[in-house]
């Protein structure tokens, strides 16, 4: 199913468009109604953002540094490799903002 062709019709009749919304400090993609201003989540956005929340309540996402050989070494937790579709061999980029260290995946 391809959500992002998909036509929403909102149950007050009113025409539904596409936006971006936030939760819990995710963007998620959804509707939003013209009419009544219902909004709708992405279903695949929403999926992604709760096994975050989750691993992050059991302590997943806390990763330690590690040193193999003369690398500097953080793993990827599981709930992240499934909800970014990550693959071995992926080339992934650092990015330092103040003092987040953002990873996100080379485009
Ligand atoms: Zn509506």
């Amino acid at each position: 199913m391809d959500f992002d062709k998909l036509k929403l019709k909102c149950e007050c009749g009113g025409t539904m468009e596409k936006v971006m919304t936030e939760w819990n400090g995710f963007k998620l993609r959804g509707w939003k109604c013209r009419k009544c201003k219902e909004e709708i989540l992405h279903p695949v956005d929403t999926q992604r953002a709760l096994e975050i929340v989750r691993a992050r309540k059991k302590n997943l996402l806390v990763v330690k540094l590690r040193r193999v050989g003369k690398s500097n070494v953080v793993t990827i937790p599981q709930p992240i490799i499934e909800a970014e579709k990550l693959r071995e061999g992926q080339k992934l980029e650092w990015r330092i903002d103040g003092k987040d260290l953002i990873l996100r995946q080379q485009a």
